[in-house]
């Protein structure tokens, strides 16, 4: 039996997980390395070493109807897409209403976690924490890993030659902070993700010149669509996925082109990715196009060389006098509190993860890693139901018709081809969600509120896919789910 469960990390995953334990009647002990919760949109003006870091400008990509927690609307004042500072107040908000925070040991950093040696029997753990320098050893039933995954830089160098001749200064994008200290500096950054792009339209109000390079270009979103609604309540619906899902792949690629044209056209600014039809990680950014029409942004291919005060592109331009190099280059995953690393196997970004969740190779499913999964979907409603998924398998209801079918490799199931080999955590949102919702009872039927509560029912097909629509029955059914999906839009206007 599955009792107390360790939570590491107190981000919106961790919170997720802490109050999913005690709602199925667990004992959550959540650790956390800081001094507070938050995670990645705890913003501090330095990067703390083990944590997240992000600069002071951050907004959401998500809107506010698409990002709550599937129990805990924003406030109806909120904007639709919140600065970093509100963001954390909200999670602050959460956790006093849901009283999580005396569940949570600060400042109490997860060293170890290893399997007990009869493990194979009773699925227990061994973790062992440091604070104030007291080291202290305690037995759980199971671990929620809900430690981030934007903490340990990549920079590959290797791929840049000359970069050690390189005069100027050069870091990565965890360390950027504020554009002041770079006014009137040519600066070029490399990466064209939501970081590398923020960035460099930021800075392009300061820097004499700003350098933006990509390898292979990216699809460029605005947070305002259709009408000035939030991207992401008009694209992300049941209806567009399962439109997508039933029409031949080549119409079905051609339309999501289209759709991604609609704002500008890609091709005409540099910045058309090399896969066209891919469906990665798309960047949001509403200022980019507009910096690069000005002229402030250069949007520049792959670096082949650095020189002492230069820098050689792959298509024969050099660009002179560059003071500072940005390396907004993503991250690594890595788990180093773990014993055994081969348990969550991250080699080339592939994680070997049942469900984007659960160790395949376990002798018991009692460990789940939360909120690694990446979709066009946002992370809070994401975690939330993985966490629900996950605590349904740690206390085997799930468990003794599934688990045994699995055999590795089994990675995300619901992966489709689409998405490329090199992002092996990708996966259709709303695919995914009603996957581990199907298997957990908290699926909603739209059939059946079809002849039941047709209003309800044409707004979940049609509507956005909000996180409400994952506590209307089953465990964990919030009574609000109803009136809340009913009254999204009038929020949304607000
Ligand atoms: P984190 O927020 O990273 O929290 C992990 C916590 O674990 C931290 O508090 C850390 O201190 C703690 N910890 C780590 N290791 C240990 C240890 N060994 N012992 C104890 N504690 C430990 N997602 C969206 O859905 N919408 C967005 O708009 C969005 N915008 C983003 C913008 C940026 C710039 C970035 C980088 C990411 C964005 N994301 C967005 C994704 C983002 O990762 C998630 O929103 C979310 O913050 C992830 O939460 P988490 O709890 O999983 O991890």
């Amino acid at each position: 039996m599955v009792r107390r469960v360790a939570v590491l990390g107190a981000g919106v995953s961790g919170l997720a997980a802490t109050k999913s334990c005690l709602e199925e009647g667990l004992e959550p002990t959540c650790f956390e390395r800081s001094e507070g919760i938050g995670g990645l949109w705890r913003y501090t003006d330095k990067a703390e070493e083990g944590r997240a870091s992000i600069y002071r400008t951050v907004f959401t990509n998500s809107c506010k109807e698409m990002m709550c927690y599937p129990d805990f609307p924003f406030p109806d004042d909120h904007p639709n897409y919140m600065h970093n500072t509100r963001l954390q107040q909200y999670i602050c908000k959460y956790a006093e209403h849901f009283d999580l925070l005396r569940h949570i040991q600060f400042k109490t950093l997860v060293t170890k976690v290893k399997k007990r040696p009869d493990f194979a029997v009773t699925g227990q753990w061994e973790v062992v924490t440091q604070r104030d320098g007291k080291e202290e050893t305690v037995v759980f039933d199971a671990v929620m890993i809900c430690s981030g995954h934007h903490v340990y830089p990549s920079l590959p160098l290797a791929d840049f030659p000359g970069i050690q001749k390189f005069k100027g200064s050069y870091f990565h994008s965890r360390e950027y902070k504020e554009p002041e200290k770079f006014r009137g500096k040519k600066v070029l950054v490399i990466g064209l993700g939501n970081s590398g792009c923020d960035i460099a339209v930021e800075l392009s109000n300061v820097a004499s010149q700003v350098y933006l390079s990509s390898r292979s270009g990216s699809w460029v979103m605005s947070r305002v669509w259709d009408n000035g609604y939030p991207w992401d309540m008009l694209v992300i619906t049941r209806f567009r996925t399962w439109l997508g899902n039933i029409l031949p792949r080549a119409l079905s690629d051609w339309l999501y082109v289209r759709g991604m044209n609609r704002f500008f056209k890609h091709e005409n600014f540099g910045l058309m990715p090399l896969d066209r039809a891919s469906r990665k990680e798309p960047v949001f950014n509403d200022d980019l196009p507009s910096r690069i029409a000005c002229g402030v942004v250069v949007i520049k291919p792959n670096v082949k060389e650095f020189r002492e005060t230069s820098v050689l592109f792959q298509d024969g331009t050099v660009q002179d006098g560059v003071d500072v190099v940005i390396f907004a280059t993503g991250y690594s995953y890595s788990y180093p509190f773990m014993e055994d690393d081969s348990i969550i196997k991250s080699r080339d970004n592939q994680v070997t993860l049942y469900k984007g969740i659960l160790p395949p190779q376990l002798e018991k499913p009692t460990m789940a890693v939360i909120g690694l999964v990446q979709s066009l979907g946002p992370i809070i409603p994401t975690a939330d139901l993985q966490c629900r998924w996950a605590i349904k398998v740690f206390q085997g209801r799930w468990m003794d018709t599934c688990w045994a079918k699995v055999s590795a490799p089994l990675f995300l199931s619901s992966l489709p081809r689409r998405y490329g080999n090199s992002t092996t955590l990708q996966t259709d949102y709303i695919t995914y969600m009603d996957e581990l919702a199907s298997a957990i009872g908290v699926k909603p039927s739209v059939l059946k509120l079809l002849l039941t509560d047709p209003r309800l029912a044409l707004e979940i097909l049609f509507g956005p896919c909000t996180p409400y629509q994952y506590r209307l029955r089953g465990p964990g059914k919030w009574s609000g789910a109803r009136k809340a999906i009913l009254t999204q839009w009038d929020r949304t206007l607000q």
